[in-house]
């Protein structure tokens, strides 16, 4: 941390300013250059909120240079192997695709079967939807889970499924392999901490108004609790535009590459709203460095229960898949994003 003290920073203000620092254990280091004085803490500070520094007599404003979340941006290696083997954020990109919900258990297993023929690792559907209008279709519940994990037992194809409450976690353990927490609850911290308990890995997807900031602590939160899983989604923000549902933001795509180790797939389906927009969005997505994509998919989209106007078939899923395996092939180790140095 980098204390700045209010100008002129005389001596004996700086001695002061270190004292207060002292009282807290910690060690004030005073740097001088020609034009600023500041003074540098060396020690682990996360645990200390800032306005105990910026209370200090003499104290401008402090500047953190570590994130809080220590342990969503530590560097280590942190995929997600399923038990089937399967690895996320690996050396090859993950495509989970499904229906926006599951609406009934011939349904899923049906497209469960055809999402796998086009090339998906992982199947999608909600049995708990987080609807804007309550009288919209709310989902199947539990007996949507079950369904689930029917077609799991169909089709070998690891299931992912968003939970709303602290009091569905439980419940759908056993028929899910990756509990998603919707744009909706990335700020419900109490679900968070719940999750962070659970032994399956979590699919977290960003706030429509979240900083890569609030997104990353609010990974910190379920690693926190020890579950080390965690796989983060974008999914696009709330803008100014209005053609598409949201803005997919893929900058943060490259940007969070850099951040975390964790991996990050985009959701392109609730990034436009568009059907005509999934593919290629799908391509840039990858392009950028994604670790995978998780998409809206249905047999009959102008039918579907929820979010018809953005799930694709299963042909222009089986063209995504294919897009991936070239894009890969000819970017090869490119895709990973690494750090550039400004040159002078
Ligand atoms: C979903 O994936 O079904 C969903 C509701 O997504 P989001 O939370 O990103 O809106
Ligand atoms: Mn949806």
């Amino acid at each position: 941390m980098i204390i700045v003290p209010r100008k002129p920073a005389g001596p004996e203000q700086l001695t002061n300013i270190c004292q207060s620092l002292a009282r807290l254990g910690l060690t004030g280091q005073i740097l001088n250059s020609s034009n600023a004085t500041v003074i540098s803490i060396q020690e682990d500070v996360s645990q200390f909120p800032s306005h105990v520094f910026n209370q200090i007599p003499g104290v401008e404003k402090v500047i953190r240079v570590q994130s809080q979340a220590t342990l969503a941006t530590a560097d280590k290696t942190r995929s997600v192997k399923l038990p089937n083997g399967l690895v996320i954020g690996g050396q090859t990109p993950v495509i989970m695709a499904g229906p926006c919900a599951v609406e009934g258990q011939a349904q899923i297993v049906h497209i469960a079967h055809k999402v796998k023929e086009a090339g998906a690792h992982l199947l999608r559907g909600g049995a708990f939807k987080p609807r804007t209008s309550p009288y919209d279709f709310q989902g199947l519940g539990l007996e949507g889970l079950k369904y689930l994990s029917e077609a799991r037992e169909a089709t070998g194809l690891p299931v992912i499924s968003e939970i709303m409450a602290s009091s569905q976690v439980e419940a759908a353990e056993p028929y899910v392999d990756i509990l998603q927490i919707g744009a909706r609850n990335m700020y419900n911290y109490e679900l968070l901490k719940e999750v962070g308990a659970s032994t399956r890995p979590i699919l977290l997807k960003r706030g429509f108004s979240a900083t890569l900031n609030e997104f990353l602590n609010a990974a910190e939160y379920i690693m926190s609790q020890g579950n080390m899983q965690v796989i983060l989604c974008e999914r696009g923000i709330r803008s100014f535009e209005t053609q598409m549902r949201n803005t997919l933001d893929l900058a943060s795509v490259a940007a969070l590459k850099l951040m975390t180790p964790l991996p990050v797939i985009v959701d392109p389906s609730h990034g436009t709203g568009r059907r005509d927009l999934v593919r290629p969005m799908s391509r840039a997505a990858i392009a950028c460095g994604a670790d995978g994509l998780i998409i809206e998919v249905h047999d009959n989209p102008t039918a579907a229960f929820s979010d018809g106007e953005q799930a694709i078939t299963v042909e222009t899923l089986e063209k995504i898949s294919k897009d991936v395996s070239s894009l890969c092939q000819a970017l090869g180790q490119d895709l990973r994003v690494t750090p550039v140095i400004a040159q002078s």
